[in-house]
């Protein structure tokens, strides 16, 4: 007998619109599910009281018929987007105890759209790394094992709390951020779809800056086509935001039509790179074939600039997390640690209050900007910067999508790559140009590997393509035919049907 715990938002949605099930159920079976799996430290926060009074207020709509599009989707939320009344750490002891006033725009939308908030999930310390090591709160564990390995893997990040929640069916879906690749790489490591936006397409406010030309709020969820209805209710204009754009949000979800015939699909020679996994390779390839095999066409292209993606990433982006950061001063919030003058305050705030990798960006943030190297290092970034936009801006006037691996690996153990900032700053390889040209991309599971782990797929689309991006996503998800083994094994606490 299925679990409800199986289905996905959409299978759910019309359980629940027919009202087979309630949203109170729903809730319950994935509360439980939650405490289940606590071991794996995805939520940094529980917020299972208010869950189960919003599950009732959602009863009632559904009853008279008034139901909201993401009525009772139990939703997972990155501690990096502020919560109204609710602790969000953004995993750093500097903000350990903060409360936040107000809502981020993001969240706020999804809420006023029925979804239903489980608890904030952890990450790495400001959204900084590729694996949730660099968390105040200790790492998330990653629910896939590598096949006859009981050794606990990283899930990914920096949203690697959303991601192995949602992977553990633990949410239906989750929020995560992006700024070089936390919601993709994540969700590529757990076997699931992860879709950053185009700049500009979802708000910023209420999300906690780490690199604010770069940081962009996206979903992780099972299937393209909860990618899709999440993201039509996270999108929108927003007042607040001075860098979002002002734009109809289309119905994605009516894109999904699966029909690639006579799409030109790039292929991009630059990321067929040293250190790219043999399996991932053929993954790419085999994704290719499947394209082709839909009526696509297969177009070799060119990145020249790829190389320099991710020297300039690390630039930019603690440049401006140094900027963004220099507002913790435990003057007005968050962690305030005594001193003789007020400097010694500042200093004794900052030393204990930012772990190890933090205060690595923020020293080279400050280095790079400082009088005498902005012009060789911030300055010449941009401008390389500019070039890596360019580089997809000619290969766009070629092909309608880009297709690449998401990562160069599958998920590795838990204490790896932490004493070694390149090899970590590495994960980021395949993603970080597209924050740095602002464009859409999404991660879609393609396969496994050999020792069972789930391999990710990315398609780079031009600025605001989403709604046919999801299409082409939605495609290669119909040709891999991924089905986490995870979601399968999903217990019936809650039987339906
Ligand atoms: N791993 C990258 C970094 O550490 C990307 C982080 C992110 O996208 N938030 O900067």
């Amino acid at each position: 007998m299925p679990s409800l715990l199986k289905l996905d938002f959409s299978a759910l949605r019309s359980k629940l619109f027919s009202k087979e099930i309630k949203a109170r159920e729903v809730v319950e079976a994935y509360i439980h599910r939650a405490e289940e799996t606590r071991h794996l430290n995805a939520y940094v926060t529980e917020t299972f009281d208010s869950a189960l009074a919003q599950a009732d207020t959602s009863d009632e709509r559904l009853q008279k018929g008034e139901a909201l599009p993401l009525e009772g989707l139990p939703l997972a939320i990155k501690d990096i987007f502020c919560t109204k009344g609710v602790r969000t750490t953004n995993a750093s002891k500097i903000l350990y105890n903060f409360v936040p006033p107000y809502e981020s725009t993001v969240t706020s939308n999804l809420k006023n759209a029925g979804a239903i908030c489980l608890g904030k999930t952890n990450l790495d310390e400001f959204a900084m790394g590729s694996s949730t090591m660099t968390s105040c709160h200790g790492a998330s564990i990653n629910p896939w094992k590598r096949k006859g390995d009981a050794a606990d893997l990283i899930p990914g990040g920096s949203s690697g709390g959303s991601s192995a929640s949602v992977a553990a069916g633990s949410s239906l879906a989750a929020l995560g951020t992006d700024t070089g690749g936390s919601i993709r790489q994540p969700a590529a490591l757990c076997g699931l779809v992860g879709m950053k936006p185009t700049y500009g397409l979802c708000s910023r406010y209420g999300i906690i800056a780490f690199a604010s030309s770069l940081d962009q709020a996206g979903p992780l969820t099972r299937t393209v086509r909860d990618a899709a209805l999440v993201l039509e209710h996270m999108a929108g204009h927003d007042p607040k935001d001075s860098t979002s754009m002002n734009r109809p949000i289309p119905n994605y979800e009516s894109f999904l039509k699966g029909d690639v015939k006579g799409l030109k699909i790039g292929i991009p020679k630059e990321y067929d790179r040293e250190g790219l996994n043999p399996e991932i390779k053929a993954l790419w390839e085999k994704s290719a074939q499947w394209f082709r095999e839909m009526g696509a066409e297969i177009v070799d292209i060119s990145l020249p600039h790829t190389d320099y993606a991710l020297p300039v990433y690390y630039i930019i982006a603690p440049a401006e997390a140094s900027s963004n950061l220099a507002r913790y001063d435990g003057v007005r919030y968050g962690l305030r640690m005594d001193g003789k003058s007020i400097d010694e305050m500042y200093q004794n705030t900052r030393t204990e209050g930012f772990g190890e990798e933090v205060t690595r960006r923020i020293l080279i943030g400050t280095y790079v900007l400082s009088s005498g190297c902005y012009e060789d290092y911030y300055l010449r970034a941009q401008k390389v910067r500019r070039k890596v936009l360019e580089d997809f801006t000619n290969a766009f006037q070629k092909v309608d999508f880009i297709l690449t691996p998401t990562t160069a690996s599958e998920a590795f153990k838990v204490g790896k790559n932490l004493t070694d900032p390149l090899a970590m700053y590495l994960q980021d390889i395949f993603t970080v140009s597209t924050n740095l040209a602002g464009l859409p991309a999404i991660s879609v599971p393609a396969g496994l590997s050999g020792s069972g782990l789930p391999l990710g797929m990315q398609l780079i689309g031009p600025s605001f393509s989403e709604a046919s991006l999801l299409n082409a996503a939605y495609a290669l998800e119909t040709a891999a035919q991924f089905k986490s083994p995870l979601f399968e094994e999903l217990k019936c606490h809650h039987p339906i049907g």
